[in-house]
């Protein structure tokens, strides 16, 4: 294939010699394994022995290209860290494309690329995948979906319905990274940075703290509608209420002065490479090692404690020892942002 100079067209996505190119030529070129070949109208999975989690994610990100990233590998880190979340060992994932006629083959071909990297990194295969190509106009550059399924990796695993009072919130790093890196690469955004975006495979950090800690109660991934929101799903879903404390979540200095200048408030941007875990009390200090010595939760600090009561709010302990109530978004902040 001419790369540099083909674009996609529908005629890619017509099942006839143009698809069956870009798949030979394109998809197996990286993601080529055992399982994928097999080229039927479903792939058959070897025996697999255990308890499973499966999770699926679309990714509509805008701009595909960012610092720090691009939609394939967040495609790939975004459906891993949820299964990472829920105590398992991510295994397989299939990929689904709308493509939007006209997009450069090489810029497609980058894309793939950065998957099989990232896919790599986290020990994932990919062992199914489809390619649909819409009209200009109709779609965006690309889209992407990802299902994946993990073998979980402790009878006890952590779930949204666990906290319990008295327990203490987690967070292996600094919040919003990727939320504003992609947010200042944006055309009509006024000004750009190289801000890069925190997006990272977290499965090895996951599965060293559920391996090695007893007691962990929750595990997410503060993506979309960030640390806020996720805390506000927690309260709910555990029915308990959450107090953090603001001078104890890090952020970084970019990250808080951009938001100033725009009025966005960092709690509510999206991470794509941090873990939010909740633990006994008794098991808080012992976590805090196993994160710190990961490279990944070298910043882990403890945040905040689960409280009782039965407003399932969430509470931010101000500087100035004020507390505010942290509401959840009514409208989205920033769109398409994952
Ligand atoms: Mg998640």
């Amino acid at each position: 294939m001419q790369r540099d100079k083909e674009i996609i067209t529908l005629s890619h996505g017509s099942g006839g010699v143009l698809t069956d190119s870009l798949i030979e030529n394109l998809f197996f070129k990286y993601l080529k394994n055992e399982l994928l070949i097999q080229k039927n109208d479903a792939t058959v999975l070897p025996l697999l022995n255990g308890k499973f989690s499966i999770t699926t994610d679309s990714f509509v990100v805008d701009p595909i290209f960012f610092p720090g990233g691009d939609i394939g590998k967040l495609a790939v880190c975004g459906t891993v860290n949820d299964l990472a979340a829920s105590g398992a060992r991510p295994l397989y994932l299939t990929a689904g494309f709308i493509l939007e006629e006209g997009l450069p083959v090489s810029q497609l071909e980058k894309i793939v690329s950065s998957m099989a990297n990232t896919a790599l990194e986290a020990g994932v295969r990919i062992i199914a995948g489809d390619t649909k190509v819409v009209e200009k106009g109709k779609a965006d550059k690309v889209f992407i979906n990802t299902t994946g399924l993990g073998l979980l990796l402790q009878d006890d695993y952590p779930a949204g319905e666990r906290a319990r009072p008295g327990d203490r919130v987690l967070i292996s790093g600094s919040i919003g990274d990727h939320g504003l890196a992609v947010l200042t690469r944006r055309a009509n955004f006024g000004f750009s940075s190289n801000f890069a975006s925190d997006c990272s495979i977290l499965s090895g950090l996951a599965a060293e703290i559920v391996n090695r800690c007893r007691g962990i109660r929750v595990m997410r991934d503060p993506t979309r509608g960030g640390l806020a929101t996720t805390l506000q799903e927690i309260a709910r879903q555990s029915r308990v209420e959450i107090i953090v404390e603001e001078n104890q979540i890090p952020i970084k200095e970019e990250v808080r002065s951009v938001c100033e200048l725009l009025g966005l408030d960092p709690l509510y941007l999206a991470s794509e490479g941090k873990m939010l875990v909740i633990t006994s009390p008794e098991e808080s200090a012992h976590l805090l090692n196993i994160m710190r010595k990961h490279k990944l939760g070298k910043e882990a600090v403890v945040i905040g404690e689960v409280v009782s009561g039965k407003g399932k709010k969430v509470y931010l302990r101000t500087k100035s020892s004020g507390t505010r109530i942290l509401h959840p978004m009514e409208s989205e902040m920033v769109p398409r942002i994952c």
